[in-house]
């Protein structure tokens, strides 16, 4: 069986202002470089109303609903835009990690892989922020739980800013562990290492600036991995935002193309000790056109050698 890649062209009718780094052309970039991959390619359907009020109460649908523009752009938070086609876009990116943990765990895929935008893990219950509308990876872990009645899921968010959303939605939770690395000090400002959820749920793993990987492999070693392994998750969601990469203009730290495939490659490790390789990945953040690309690739490329 081979990975599976879910994306719609939806995701690239969710237009954004000239100049603003959360642009179609990420998807582009990352879809050009996926092109030749033997990947089994899976149409990301719209998410249902009743799977978005998993993790979002009503009003929040509606008022993203609401929000969609005629024509032009409406701005939802600070730095979050809605353009024609956002609500469609955030309606297959939820749709397809729904459809992917579907896959993964109904055995039809070893694993999977949305390269999906907008992202999803700043968005809270009640509140579209950081150019996210639904939560995404969130809505995933509650799928596996709630409707395949899974009892241990765990998400990664090695994004380089905070999984606040993921942190919210999931916060208690007690069948979930959230492990997300940040670097700090960085927006939202979040993501201590004293935020730990309700049930001690929730492991936050915050990074200096200037953090390269030699230090980011030791922080996952020594924090990260450990304590998924004793959680013994049954399928594993991550939060793959490639912005941590030393070429990123929104942040600072300094991984590079390799360290996004060590840090994948440990995590199918891990999937294969405890849940048969069951993961689910979900594209985040990541602001360089071609080192998203490239970083992106070399994620899926690790997927691809852990399905085998
Ligand atoms: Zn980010």
């Amino acid at each position: 069986m081979k990975t599976a890649l879910l994306t719609h062209a939806d995701c690239l009718g969710h237009v954004t202002p000239e100049g603003h780094p959360e642009q179609v052309a990420r998807l582009e970039h990352i879809l050009h470089a996926l092109d030749r991959l033997d990947l089994d390619r899976v149409t990301a359907p719209l998410a249902a109303d009743d799977d978005l009020l998993r993790i979002h109460p009503e009003s929040h649908i509606r008022d993203i609903r609401k929000s969609r523009p005629t024509e032009g752009f409406r701005q939802v938070d600070g730095d979050t835009f809605m353009s024609p086609g956002s609500v469609d876009a955030a309606y297959r990116a939820a749709g397809a990690v729904v459809k992917a943990v579907d896959l993964v765990l109904g055995g039809e895929a070893p694993n999977a892989f949305c390269a999906i935008r907008p992202p999803g893990h700043h968005a809270e219950n009640e509140t579209a922020m950081g150019f996210c509308l639904f939560g995404n990876a969130a809505l995933g872990v509650k799928h596996a739980l709630d409707h395949h009645g899974l009892r241990r899921v765990a998400v990664v968010d090695f994004d380089v800013h905070h999984g606040n959303g993921t942190q919210d939605l999931l916060w208690d939770e007690p069948r979930a562990l959230v492990i997300t690395s940040q670097q700090m000090p960085l927006w939202p400002g979040s993501g201590r290492s004293d935020e730990t959820g309700a049930f001690d749920n929730v492991l936050n793993i915050p990074l200096p600036p200037g953090t390269g990987g030699a230090k980011m492999r030791a922080a996952y070693e020594t924090l990260a991995f450990p304590r998924l392994r004793a959680f013994k998750p049954e399928l594993i969601i991550i939060s793959a935002g490639f912005d941590a990469h030393q070429d990123d203009p929104l942040a600072n730290l300094n991984w590079a193309t390799e360290d996004f495939a060590w840090i994948t490659a440990e995590l199918c490790k891990i999937a294969d000790e405890h849940c048969a390789g069951r993961i689910v990945s979900t594209l985040e953040g990541g602001y360089d056109l071609k080192a998203l690309a490239e970083a992106t690739r070399a994620h899926v490329e690790e997927l691809m050698k852990a399905a085998r």
